[in-house]
Parts: C-alpha cells; sequence; structure tokens
C-alpha cells in the first residue's frame, strides 16, 4: 500500500495532540475507502476552493 501520508503530524491547536488523520480531498479510489474505513484518514470529499484543513484531531478539531 502506498504511503498517503508523511509521519510527520502538526500538533492540534486546540489540544496539542499529534494523532490527527489526514483528510484527502478528491475522488476516492478503493484503496483510499479501504483505508478511511481502517481509520487512517479521513475523507474529505470534493475539493472545494477557499479554505481545506490537512487534519483531523479526534477532538474534532480540522487544521
Ligand atoms: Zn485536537
Amino acid at each position: 500500500m502506498n504511503r498517503l501520508f508523511d509521519e510527520s503530524i502538526p500538533p492540534c491547536p486546540r489540544c496539542q495532540q499529534t494523532t490527527a488523520l489526514p483528510i484527502v480531498y478528491g475522488d476516492a479510489s478503493t484503496e483510499m475507502v479501504t483505508a478511511a474505513r481502517l481509520g487512517q484518514i479521513v475523507l474529505g470529499g470534493v475539493a472545494t476552493e477557499g479554505y481545506m484543513p490537512a487534519w483531523m484531531c479526534p477532538c474534532g478539531t480540522r487544521y
């Protein structure tokens, strides 16, 4: 399986944890859907203009 994200997760601005999941935008491949089901990534849906957070913290913060 390809690496979908690098290993350095920036700390959450709210709780300072570094256990966030990467948010992946665009059409989800089968591999991406599987990773999301396993709790490895968050599917962000279709990419939009404007602010697109890259990380989803377990506390609910997207940043
Ligand atoms: Zn957090």
